[in-house]
């Protein structure tokens, strides 16, 4: 009963939390187009390791010079490289999506995940985890932008501020994804997710967080959070189109490839 409680008491401070942030960046919503699964998995795979823009500037490159995936499959794996260098990380982010592509391929017949859309979640992050480079962060993302899944998506942004609002206890972000599955209130993840990204990018940064403005100061748990009462003013700001997540954009500028 005493563990029933916690629960219940978890899920409603989320809830409380998920609006506090709605109060400040407004409530997202999810991009009218879905992108393709395999677009969203190797958008994310380039967002490894780096930001949004850079990541979103490799895929545009990528598209530009292989129009198709049967053509980043054909090509060898330094000229995928050498398309996505300003996302950084080049040879590794090539080598890993030539192998989804070869394992895509050899599974299904074709450059598609668009089964995944059959499967319940634990089916298709299943099948997604399976592949190299992909951890749990990036397979909740396909779920969340291109099959619509309210699934809760775990970066280092939202590991970090969990653990600081003490929502969770962890060490790793995959870590803090099993930890928050079970709290998440029904229909709140995409929300919750992308407004959390936001307010680690702008308030509660890693380094030199902006508690002297954070609409969460009293919900928190960071020790130091006294020792940065202070912040410039205007810091803190509602979302603009420049702070996009890949994931978002590449559906709603409908740069999605076919094939
Ligand atoms: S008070 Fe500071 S550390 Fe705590 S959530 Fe707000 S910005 Fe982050």
């Amino acid at each position: 009963m005493a563990r029933q409680n916690a629960h219940v008491k978890s899920v409603l401070r989320i809830s409380r939390l998920a609006d506090a942030l709605e109060g400040q960046f407004g409530r997202p919503r999810p991009p009218r187009k879905k992108s393709r699964p395999l677009d969203s998995l190797i958008a994310t795979l380039l967002s490894q390791n780096t930001n949004d823009r850079n990541s979103y500037r490799a895929w545009l490159r990528l598209k530009r010079q292989f129009p198709s995936w049967a053509k980043v499959h054909k090509a060898p794996w330094q000229a995928v490289a050498k398309a996505i260098e300003v996302g950084g990380l080049k040879n590794q982010k090539a080598r890993r999506i030539k192998l989804i592509l070869r394992k895509v391929l050899k599974q299904r017949g074709s450059f598609s995940l668009d089964f995944l859309k059959q499967m319940s979640n634990e089916e298709a992050l299943e099948y997604l985890l399976a592949m190299k480079g992909v951890g749990s962060k990036t397979a909740a993302c396909v779920l969340v932008f291109s099959l619509g899944r309210d699934v809760f998506p775990v970066d280092t942004h939202i590991h970090r501020i969990c653990n600081r609002l003490a929502l969770a206890k962890t060490k790793s972000a995959d870590e803090t994804y099993e930890a928050m599955k079970p709290l998440l209130p029904l229909g709140s993840a995409y929300s919750f997710h992308v407004n959390l990204i936001h307010f680690g990018r702008q308030t509660c940064r890693s380094n030199n967080p902006l508690c002297g403005q954070c609409v969460l100061f009293d919900e928190c748990s960071f020790p130091k959070k006294h020792l940065y009462l202070v912040s410039k003013p205007d810091t803190v700001r509602r979302r603009t189109v420049a702070d996009f997540l890949i994931t978002e954009k590449i559906a709603n500028d409908g740069s999605t490839r076919r094939g």
